[in-house]
């Protein structure tokens, strides 16, 4: 029989309820869970888009169970109903989603296959100390799944395959957003690529705070050099030196329109000798949901077939090619 792989969904914020919206147009996945800060809602029936769509707090659904530590209680109870779980929670700081993986890993009966959208280098690295007690749990965990590190890492280690040495990989991301409080988690975690702000003190800042700090910037962010984690990917899987690998982008809080296209670029030596560049653009119709729902997905349905074949332990998005969308006969295939 093909069933949909079940899913349970940490976050219910813009890419948590985005990830919903997405699985709903997915048929070999089905949203059973749906976790916020104070409440999860499980049905193994499916949760629709529309019942999540509205809700600001996941407590305004009739059937929620509120709770204060939302993801255990639901993990707890739950456990054996889920096949994969997205990561779609803040991490800040850079340690709390893999404490959130080592609670889930150590104090549950879970098994099957995780995969988050970490962004920064230091976060990937702490996801890697979790490797021998998810190989023990047998967990297989994707990290850095997400966009960027993610989608445009995986296009730039399949565009390197070309070169005989790659010497640069810059990644440039444009993302509109219509309002910074439909992704509250994402955008304070850009404000620690700003000169003059730390985990601490984004941590520490007020959403007041930051819409006075989004307001001196006419609600633009401007991101240069940023600590991502495409560095230690893209070394890990051999495409170049983490050095040589750069990321940057400009955020518009306030406008759904892109203020830049997103593009990778990957130069390198060619087989002549000869310095080239292969340019990837990414259309601007795509959006957050798509760059980073669809590829998580597409990861998760390749990183479960390798968790029916006995692959345990954290791997990053370098290590395996995302697959679909035309769904898989999952359950089928052994
Ligand atoms: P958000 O602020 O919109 O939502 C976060 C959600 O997590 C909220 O529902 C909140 O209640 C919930 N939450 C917070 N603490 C919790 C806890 N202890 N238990 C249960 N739920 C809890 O966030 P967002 O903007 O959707 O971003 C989510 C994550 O995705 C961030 O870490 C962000 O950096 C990442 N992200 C990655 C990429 C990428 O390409 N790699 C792109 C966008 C976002």
């Amino acid at each position: 029989m093909t069933q949909p792989l079940r899913i349970a969904i940490l976050g219910a914020g813009g890419l948590g309820k985005g990830m919903v919206q997405r699985v709903e147009l997915t048929p070999d996945f089905k949203t059973v869970a749906l976790v916020d800060r104070e409440a999860y809602l499980f049905d193994s029936d499916g949760i629709s888009y529309a019942q999540v769509q509205s809700l600001q707090h996941l407590r305004q659904h009739p059937d929620s169970v509120p709770s204060a530590q939302a993801i255990q209680d639901l993990m707890a109870t739950h456990a054996d109903e889920i096949d994969v779980i997205f990561v779609a929670l803040p991490n800040l700081p850079v340690t709390f989603i893999p404490d959130v993986v080592k609670q889930i890993a150590t104090q549950t009966n879970f098994q099957g296959v995780m995969v988050d959208a970490l962004k920064r280098t230091r976060a990937v690295e702490a996801m890697f100390t979790l490797d021998e007690t998810l190989r023990d749990r047998r967990i297989l965990y994707i990290t850095g799944a997400g966009a960027t590190p993610g989608f445009l890492s995986t296009i730039a280690a399949v565009a390197a395959q070309s070169f005989v040495e790659v010497t640069h990989v810059d990644i440039r991301f444009g993302v509109g957003i219509a309002n910074w409080s439909q992704y509250r988690a994402t955008v304070r975690e850009d404000f620690l690529h700003l000169e003059g702000f730390d985990a601490e003190k984004v941590n520490a800042m007020s959403d007041a705070d930051i819409e006075a700090e989004l307001e001196k910037r006419n609600g633009i962010l401007e991101l240069h050099n940023m600590e991502h984690a495409d560095d230690i990917i893209l070394e890990l899987a051999g495409i170049c030196k983490r050095e040589q690998v750069t990321v940057g982008g400009v955020v518009d809080t306030r406008n759904a329109q892109k203020p830049a296209h997103t593009q990778v670029t990957i130069t390198g030596k060619t087989t002549l000798g000869v310095e080239a560049s292969h340019l990837l653009t990414l259309d601007d119709a795509t959006t957050m949901i798509d760059n980073v729902c669809g590829p998580a997905l597409g990861f998760l349905r390749q990183g479960y077939q390798w968790y029916r074949q006995n692959h345990y332990g954290v791997v990053t998005s370098a290590d395996l090619m995302p697959r679909g969308p035309l769904p898989l006969k999952t359950r089928t295939l052994v």
